[in-house]
């Protein structure tokens, strides 16, 4: 309102209209820099080009490049040179990390008949690299324990929590078992360890083609779907405790680190494990009889579904080379010309499991255009007022190893100087996927409105806002922006959130390309240049949207967190919290109650009988003030804020160009830091953020309040008591950065 009054004043004054658009005006910014920054990013945008995109993939995922290879540490020494090519100064940060490849894998079904499975992709004639056997890693999983284990069969459909009190319904015990576990519904580490936790002493995980086979769609080469050899490596280092070098948590796996000795480590499965094919597991589910597996727990293989256990027995023996292996974090910085103790960090990793086409590289070759577009306008006379940061990581794919060691070996510059983290991985054609820190959700929406979708011409933002339309109604439609997921795990913004509590955003697009090559021979050249983003459009947009986003907060006079819509969904949180401990008391109030009236004996078929479940004791009601009072804390210092923020920016933002910002500055970046708790979560010390985490049962699926959820879905009363408690602490105390930042705002601006 009072903008347009301005504007109306200025017209007839014949002064230059500040505030005279809106659209124009940009999140901390006065309305002269918002200008002068708008030119740059026009300027930004029309660098990045298709052609690059695809030249630097055709050569990043020429060879298998995994941790340890060749041509690994060739591809950094690539990106080095590239990058110091646009006039960047960049360096190869090295560290040592242990990375166990197979010496010897092998896999039979012993009885009722006899199977070898290949564990072996085979070559794929109009596709050249996928021939590159003697280079390729065997499939398998990271940080599998080594194992020799012959025991009966059990099928155990995603291997989650809920699937056991399935099975025990059924009477069926996987004590001494070896399970087998579809993909899908959970992160895979999940799998070997709740198997564990049930008593399984061995695990396989294959990939059933309902979820990225023939079910989906025509198979590889005809289509983009995993064929019947084709099988997912993965990592199962147990993430949720603690992600990075295993035998180095908390600190840099530099040369003369201290390290653990291999028995002390916490991260390993406890059972061993490893991933097949469809074509290797359907003689093994087919030899299974015992219950049919229940209605939701049946796959698109032509066999009928039983669960076991046995009389299929199978022989598993798996022996790892543990080694430690050299990783290449390539990382080139541009120094802040005003502010240089803020980062703004952008990542994505380089390293891949095979060739890795889609998976990492194209998000990688993005950044490689980013940095390129980034190096043109420096010589053009771009000083960024931020430093900026842009690294390829190495050893994402076992587990988070090169952006962690480096987060960690970095910790206290980055817990005072981090600022924002910004990562890509996979990319693809779609929609602009965005998920982060809730404190940067106004500014992202700000960079999507801001960038064309390639193929329909619609603005990003406005296909996003579409599809949310479609999926769930009106409020995309009233809402000023779009609301953002938040960040569990599965790339490498995990240690700068979850471990420092620097405000994190991940990004790519996506949603119209699927495919079932992941983490298989076939995530190559050949298949993303005839399956996904075959123009590189959608490269050349992504490039432009976190290049934007990086440009845009390293610009900025103030930093343009936003603590409105963060209240708003941390409002939402506390409900969601609520709601799910009044939904687990009801359900075992109800429950009970059938137990007590015979419910479960009188309508089970006599013929196939099933067990009831147990009773269970019933939850007590738990004291959820103290996240309300956090709340009504964080709503008042937001108002507060704003109404400073709306005062600095008055007259065009006049004010706030004159200041002296940097202990604003420094106490905003404060704000996300203020969320950790160096305690962590519960059990888990290296998590310290008290509003996201990966899920202990889900792996890569978030948990937001993670201490609080996670301690009442798991039904530890007590524990969730406490941890409302501590919650709400953090709540008011985050309230108090914010409070701290206004004041200082307010005195910069006198
Ligand atoms: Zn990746």
């Amino acid at each position: 309102m009072r903008n347009a009054v301005i504007y109306l004043l200025a017209l007839c004054l014949g002064m230059p209209a500040f505030s005279a658009d809106p659209v124009g005006t940009l999140r901390g910014y006065s309305n002269d820099s918002a200008k002068t920054e708008r030119d740059w990013e026009t300027k930004f945008r029309a660098i990045p080009d298709p052609v690059n995109l695809r030249a630097y993939m055709e050569r990043l995922s020429a060879r298998p490049h995994h941790v340890g290879s060749p041509y690994d540490k060739d591809n950094a020494e690539w990106l080095l040179a590239k990058l110091k090519g646009f006039g960047l100064d960049a360096q190869i940060e090295t560290f040592d990390v242990l990375f166990p490849t197979p010496k010897l894998r092998s896999l039979e079904l012993v009885e009722p008949t006899r199977f070898t499975a290949k564990l072996a992709e085979p070559t794929v004639a109009q596709d050249p690299t996928s021939s590159q056997h003697d280079e390729q890693l065997p499939v398998y999983n990271a940080y599998s324990i080594d194992g020799d284990v012959t025991a009966p069969l059990v099928y155990v459909n995603w291997g989650i929590p809920e699937d056991y009190e399935m099975l025990d319904r059924l009477g069926v015990s996987v004590k001494g078992a070896i399970v087998i576990a579809r993909y899908g519904n959970s992160w895979r580490g999940i799998k070997p360890k709740v198997a564990a936790e049930h008593g399984a002493i061995g695990c396989l995980i294959y990939s059933d083609p309902h979820e990225d086979g023939y079910f989906q769609g025509e198979v590889y080469p005809q289509g983009p779907f995993r064929p019947k050899d084709g099988a997912q490596r993965g990592s199962v280092m147990d993430m949720p405790i603690h992600p990075g070098d295993p035998l180095t948590p908390g600190v840099g796996a530099t040369k003369d680190a201290k390290r653990l000795p291999l028995s002390d480590v916490d991260v390993f499965t406890k059972i061993p494990v490893m991933p097949i094919s469809y074509g290797d597991a359907q003689p093994l589910l087919e030899a299974l009889k015992g219950p049919m597996a229940p209605y939701a727990w049946r796959g698109a293989l032509p066999i009928t579904y039983h669960v076991g256990p046995g009389p299929a027995k199978v022989h598993l023996k798996l022996q790892f080379n543990w080694d430690t292996k050299p990783i290449y974090d390539v990382v080139a910085r541009i120094p802040g010309s005003t502010y240089p103790d803020e980062w703004i960090i952008r990542g994505n990793h380089h390293d891949a499991w095979v060739n890795g086409a889609e998976d990492p590289v194209s998000g990688a070759i993005a950044l490689l255009e980013e940095a390129r577009g980034l190096g043109a306008l420096l010589k053009q006379g771009w000083h960024p007022k931020r430093t900026v940061v842009l690294c390829f990581w190495d050893g994402e794919e076992e587990g988070l190893l090169g952006s962690t060691e480096w987060a960690e070996a970095h910790q206290d510059e980055l817990r005072k100087d981090g600022a924002v983290y910004i990562n890509s991985d996979g990319n693809g054609r779609g929609y602009l996927g965005v998920e982060g820190s809730h404190t940067l959700e106004k500014f992202l929406n700000s960079v999507a409105r801001d960038i064309e979708d390639p193929e329909t011409k619609l603005t990003v933002w406005k296909r996003m806002q579409m599809a949310e339309i479609s999926q769930e109604g009106a409020e995309a439609r009233s809402r000023a922006d779009l609301r953002i997921g938040a960040l569990g795990s599965g790339s490498d913004y995990t240690a700068f959130l979850d471990f420092l509590g620097v405000a994190s955003v991940n990004m790519g697009f996506g949603g119209e390309d699927q495919g079932g090559i992941y983490h298989s021979v076939y995530d190559d050249f050949y298949w993303y240049t005839h399956f996904a983003d075959t123009n590189f459009v959608y490269g050349r947009a992504l490039a432009q949207t976190a290049g934007t986003a990086v440009m845009r907060l390293a610009d900025s006079e103030l930093l343009p967190y936003d603590f409105d819509n963060f209240t708003d969904t941390i409002h939402r949180y506390i409900d969601d919290v609520q709601k799910l401990a009044k939904d687990k008391r009801d359900q075992i109030v109800e429950r009970n109650k059938r137990i007590d009236e015979g419910m479960f004996a009188a309508i089970m078929d006599p013929r196939v009988p099933m067990v009831a479940p147990p009773k269970e004791a019933v939850p007590p009601f738990l004291n959820f003030a103290p996240l309300e009072n956090g709340l009504v804390a964080l709503q008042r210092t937001t108002e507060a804020y704003d109404k400073a923020l709306a005062d600095a920016t008055e007259n065009g933002g006049a004010a706030l160009a004159r200041a002296a910002l940097k202990d604003v500055n420094q106490k905003l970046i404060l704000v996300e830091r203020a969320l950790t708790l160096n305690e962590g979560l519960p059990n888990r010390p290296w998590f310290k953020h008290q509003i996201y985490a990966p899920g202990f049962y889900t792996g890569y699926g978030v948990k937001t309040l993670p201490a609080v959820r996670e301690s009442i879905e798991q039904k530890q009363w007590k524990l969730a008591d406490e941890q409302i408690a501590k919650v709400g602490k953090v709540l008011e105390n985050a309230g108090e950065a914010i409070q701290g930042a206004t004041s200082e705002l307010s005195k910069a601006v006198k």
